[in-house]
């Protein structure tokens, strides 16, 4: 299959700092691809590259041969590519089901009608229907980021990325997000992670990724990334 997120020596400064250094990374369709390395190592950075919520300051990305920059080509990306993220970042003064339905509506264009039914099948999915009209502040945690998974997925996004998508929950939800994300693996959902879940990068990923100071510095399957020297 061919390659849905390229990234072409990339770079990307933070004034001074070198935050990115010639990355190239190519992830194909239907692949899971988990990044790990320690606090710091630019791993968010990288994936917010990817749908430019950064600019990245040298080299190319592109998501399905549209090149990530600013004009009508964002548009095109942001449509493909949904977000999940550490803090969830829902919405706090729209119920669930009006936060999953949002996107779909305006980025899609779709009727309430359609957005609503789309929705409620996706909620439906991540195990948090009947919870659909409360407001995001009467969830738990674990449960707030099964809603950013759904309304991440309301769009139709051929790529999905998670920033850490479980580095702010209670240990005892940590799993009940997990089975989530594992479950989409499955269905062929593209899929680029940032985790520190080394059971779920090992047992989940096609393949691992270790940064280390802007920088790649191994790569693999998990059986290779992962066995003993
Ligand atoms: P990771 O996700 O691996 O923890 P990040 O991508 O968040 O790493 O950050 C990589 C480096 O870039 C860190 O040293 C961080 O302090 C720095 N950094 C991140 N965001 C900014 C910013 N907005 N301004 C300046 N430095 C930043
Ligand atoms: P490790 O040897 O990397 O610690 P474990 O087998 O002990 O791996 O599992 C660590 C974590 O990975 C556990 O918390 C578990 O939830 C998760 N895990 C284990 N097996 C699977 C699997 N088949 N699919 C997804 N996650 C798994």
């Amino acid at each position: 299959p061919r390659a849905i997120i390229s990234l072409e020596g990339v770079n990307k400064y933070y004034g001074d700092f070198h935050a990115l250094k010639n990355i190239d990374l190519k992830v194909r369709e239907g692949e899971v691809v988990a990044i790990l390395g320690p606090s710091g190592s630019g791993k968010s950075t990288l994936i917010r590259c990817i749908n430019h919520l950064e600019a990245y300051s040298a080299g190319d990305i592109y998501v399905d041969s549209v090149r990530v920059q600013p004009g009508p080509e964002l548009i095109e990306v942001r449509k493909d590519v949904g977000m999940v993220f550490q803090s969830f970042n829902l919405f706090p003064n729209m119920t669930v089901l009006e936060n999953v339905t949002l996107g779909p509506i305006r980025v899609r264009g779709m009727s309430p009608g359609d957005a609503q039914a789309r929705a409620k099948e996706l909620l439906e999915k991540v195990g948090i229907a009947e919870q659909m009209y409360k407001y995001p502040s009467a969830l738990s945690g674990g449960q707030q980021q099964r809603v950013g998974i759904a309304r991440a997925l309301a769009n139709e996004p051929r790529v999905l990325l998670f920033d850490e998508p479980t580095s702010a929950l209670d240990p005892e939800m940590v799993g009940e997000v997990l089975d989530v994300i594992k479950t989409l693996a499955g269905t062929g959902v593209t899929m680029l992670l940032v985790t520190h879940e080394m059971g779920f990068a090992r047992h989940v990923a096609d393949r691992v990724i270790f940064m280390e100071a802007g920088q790649i510095v191994e790569e693999g399957a998990p059986e290779q990334i992962f066995s003993a020297p």
